[in-house]
């Protein structure tokens, strides 16, 4: 297969697994056809051209993408993306998820996301901040802190936010620091934020772990991904006294049973790029990591990584989705099946979401929290959340990712039902 056709194979399958986990949640609600029908598409897509001048004086057309979901529980909420691959059916999908994500959590958010297709390592600083002026400019007439709330996701970070925030702005002629989240501290931006998703992830692994018996003190972990998700975690794990055993990142992965020295790791990856040729650590495959003897995986990473192919091998007793997608639909079957305990990727990594609610709530107020509070918040958040999926899970003998698209359509269908279907 061509890359692109394995990446169009990918991201078709994102939408399709997304649709399939809606349907089988909509079937134990017994949902209203034609609400599911509505659910299903995106409500608004919002295609822009968006021309450049580059350093050497050329003009270059960008194609970019803001799509909204949902917009029933409150404005639209989901980063944007820059990316070669990037497409709109992956945006449409990835706002879907938005959409579940922020329901679960219970914000009142809908769901959205954004796309520009591009290759950031291939533009020069003032090439990325002139294209973001512009393709912000293009998508101004839909966003807004009561319309659609960008924030970064992947090759987008505090300084492009901070260039969305000021072009907005001098578009309306003051600032408005809650048009995004994911700013910088300094012009609005909330404490916590950069490590909000990982902190997320470790307080549903700590739910999970208390009921299945796990001593996190005791037990064992294998990272796929070393970013910011996947570090974050491994070293609030190792914190508790886990041992993180095994990371890999895109260019292969590293394994000590005694335990990885993070510090020295985050050290090395700073210096070198990379985890791989780690001293004290002996090679491994990211197809080994997944099915390695640790009591916890974490896949921080990418998506389609646990595939029907090395399900049945899994040796993890809980599964603990950190990044977006990372388990096909047939793959979670056979988890179920086998007794595998997995956090979904809409409970798991809604952190991330949750603190951008704070940050908005705090531009909208212009007050601003300390650090303990939004950690304090952020938990009491996401272990609630927790255990309102828990709670569906045992009553219906459902996974806890039935559980948790129960939860979300429940909540997101209510509102419609309240608002009524317009006209
Ligand atoms: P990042 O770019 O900081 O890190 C990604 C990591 O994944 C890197 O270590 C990279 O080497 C690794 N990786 C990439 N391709 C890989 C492959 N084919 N095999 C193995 N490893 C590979 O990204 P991040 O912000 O840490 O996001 C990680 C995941 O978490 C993504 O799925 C993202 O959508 C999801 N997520 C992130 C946030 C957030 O706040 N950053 C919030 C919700 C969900």
């Amino acid at each position: 297969m061509s890359k692109p056709e394995a990446a169009a194979c990918k991201r078709s399958s994102l939408l399709e697994t997304t649709g399939q986990q809606v349907d089988l949640a909509a079937k134990k609600l017994g949902l209203d056809p034609g609400l599911l029908k509505i659910l299903k598409e995106p409500k608004r897509v919002l295609s822009v051209s968006i021309p450049v001048r580059m350093d050497d004086g050329s003009i270059e057309v960008f194609r970019g993408f803001r799509v909204q979901h949902s917009l029933t529980r409150g404005p639209g909420k989901g980063g944007i993306r820059y990316h070669p691959e990037v497409d709109m059916d992956e945006v449409v999908a990835l706002a879907m998820l938005m959409t579940w994500k922020c329901a679960v959590v219970n914000i009142p958010y809908g769901g959205a996301k954004g796309g520009v297709i591009c290759d950031p390592k291939k533009l020069s600083l003032a090439e990325l901040e002139r294209m973001t002026r512009r393709y912000t400019s293009e998508i101004s007439i839909i966003i807004g802190p009561e319309k659609d709330i960008p924030a970064p996701d992947v090759n987008t970070n505090p300084m492009v936010m901070a260039w969305i925030m000021d072009t907005f702005s001098m578009q309306h002629g003051f600032s408005v620091p809650a048009v995004v989240t994911g700013k910088p501290i300094e012009i609005g931006g909330s404490q916590g934020r950069n490590e909000a998703t990982g902190r997320g992830v470790v307080f549903t692994i700590e739910e999970a772990a208390s009921r299945m018996e796990i001593n996190l003190a005791e037990s064992t972990a294998a990272i796929q991904g070393y970013g910011n998700v996947g570090s974050a975690v491994a070293a609030s794990l190792n914190e508790m006294g886990c041992r993180v055993v095994a990371i890999s990142e895109i260019d292969g992965g590293i394994f000590n049973e005694n335990g990885l020295d993070l510090e020295e790791l985050t050290a090395y990856k700073t210096r070198t790029g990379s985890v791989v040729g780690f001293p004290d650590a002996v090679p491994i495959s990211n197809e080994d990591l997944l099915t390695l003897d640790a009591d916890v995986l974490i896949p921080a990473a990418i998506e389609n990584q646990i595939t029907t192919e090395n399900a049945p091998r899994i040796r993890a007793k809980l599964i603990t989705e950190a990044a977006n997608g990372p388990t096909t639909y047939e793959a979670d079957q056979i988890l179920f099946e086998r007794g595998i305990t997995v956090i979904p990727d809409i409970l798991a990594n809604a952190g991330g979401v949750v603190v951008s609610y704070f940050e908005w709530v705090q531009g909208l107020q212009n007050f601003y929290w300390t650090k303990d509070e939004v950690n304090r918040q952020l938990r009491r958040r996401m272990v609630g959340s927790f255990r309102d999926i828990h709670h569906i899970k045992e009553k219906q003998s459902v996974s806890m990712r039935t559980a948790a698209y129960i939860l979300a359509l429940d909540r997101v269908t209510q509102a419609m039902k309240l608002r009524g279907l317009y006209p």
